[in-house]
């Protein structure tokens, strides 16, 4: 079948707008007709190449939700018509990491993740010359239509509007994963997040159901407070204007520290600012991911003398096929707040526009593409 899709032909030059062939669903594939897609920063990363991958040409895109066409054999989990939050987690099931529960680690997964292809290491998209075109993270939001693994897919239920539902897959799940799966924030515990894009403001909201005091929130962009504040936020530090270290340590927390810290930037700078104002037994949770050639430098005495911990958050060690129903529910409750992070829609043909607005920080909470 055919697709409008966004394609990268080279890294950090404009996406082309084109007319792919898309192959039917294999055994445990699914097909969806995307309705929305978030833009996630890491979109930009990769459209930049800065993760060193060798998968061009690519059509990028991991946060989008829309309604199943068609299963491939043996998907017994959706059908069509279903609506469904794609992810970009599609675990084995078997290896140690996944009978351990922590599918977001399967060994299996990770090798695949960053190669372009679907589980079988092949693609489904070809162009008008039959070219074949990469898969991002199994994903490929930025298509009309994708194919993508079933385990990948989530259904979620059909009240959920899919403009809200689409970001479940990434900032959401990614943010309030951080919190509850991976640092497991509890009651009154202090946490303070660099970066209030969608990531870090999800960040905040799960620091908020989890009921922590303070949510300090850092930005370069004043513009980014009043929608950290509505995710939770009790205090924001504009950090272009204020140092927020002796800010943190000294007037908010009273010489303590926090009990964590977020980086969900992927900034060097951000890293070590972040690190000078954990509490004695305080964990650095690593979010942000930075370019493959930035090294981050810490004054490492400080780890050992202060018990402090530095641990990697991948997806925020999210469960997606519990975890993102669970989500679906929680904003149909109205305690999840999806609506006010959608702050602009747009048409697929606007993604070069998007790209130059985010490189200029200009996007307060998430534009989203709708098909
Ligand atoms: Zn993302
Ligand atoms: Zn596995």
């Amino acid at each position: 079948m055919k697709t409008k899709a966004a394609v990268t032909r080279s890294w950090g030059e404009p996406m082309t707008i084109e007319e792919l062939e898309l192959e039917s669903p294999k055994a445990g594939e699914v097909l969806i007709k995307v309705a929305h897609t978030g833009f996630c920063h890491s979109d930009l990363s990769a459209w930049k190449g800065i993760y060193g991958l060798d998968v061009l040409p690519i059509v990028l895109g991991h946060e989008c939700a829309g309604v199943v066409q068609e299963v491939g054999a043996g998907v017994t989990h959706l059908k069509p018509g279903d609506h469904a939050v794609s992810c970009w987690q599609a675990p084995c099931g078997t290896c140690e990491s996944c009978v351990s529960g922590n599918t977001h680690i399967c060994e299996n997964l990770l090798p695949s993740l960053g190669s372009g292809k679907l589980m079988d290491g092949t693609a489904r998209f070809k162009d008008k010359n039959g070219e074949v075109i990469n898969h991002a993270l199994y994903v490929s939001g930025f298509s009309e239509y994708i194919v993508s693994p079933a385990i990948a897919s989530v259904k979620v239920p059909k009240e959920l509007p899919l403009d809200q539902a689409c970001l479940l897959g990434c900032a959401v799940g990614t943010g309030w994963g951080a919190v509850h799966r991976s640092a497991m924030v509890k009651t009154g515990e202090s946490v303070a997040v660099w970066g209030c894009g969608g990531i870090g403001l999800n960040i905040i909201q799960g620091a908020r159901l989890a009921h922590a005091y303070p949510i300090i929130a850092v930005d370069l962009e004043g513009s980014k407070e009043a929608l950290a504040r509505e995710m939770g936020a009790t205090h924001f530090i504009n950090s272009s204007k204020e140092d927020p270290v002796p800010i943190i340590r000294e007037k908010i927390t009273g010489g303590k520290g926090v009990h964590y810290v977020f980086e969900a930037i992927g900034d060097p700078g951000a890293y070590l600012q972040s690190f000078f104002v954990l509490k004695n037994g305080g964990r650095l949770m690593a979010v942000g991911i930075p370019s493959c050639e930035e090294m981050v430098t810490l004054p490492f005495y400080i780890v050992p003398f202060q018990a402090n911990k530095i641990e990697g958050v991948l997806y925020g060690s999210l469960r997606h096929q519990i975890d993102i129903p669970r989500l679906a529910d929680l904003a149909l409750r109205g305690d999840l707040k999806l609506e006010p992070m959608i702050t602009q829609h747009c048409k697929l043909e606007d993604v070069n526009g998007m790209i130059e607005a985010m490189e200029k920080r200009e996007i307060v909470g998430r534009w989203v593409f709708d098909f």
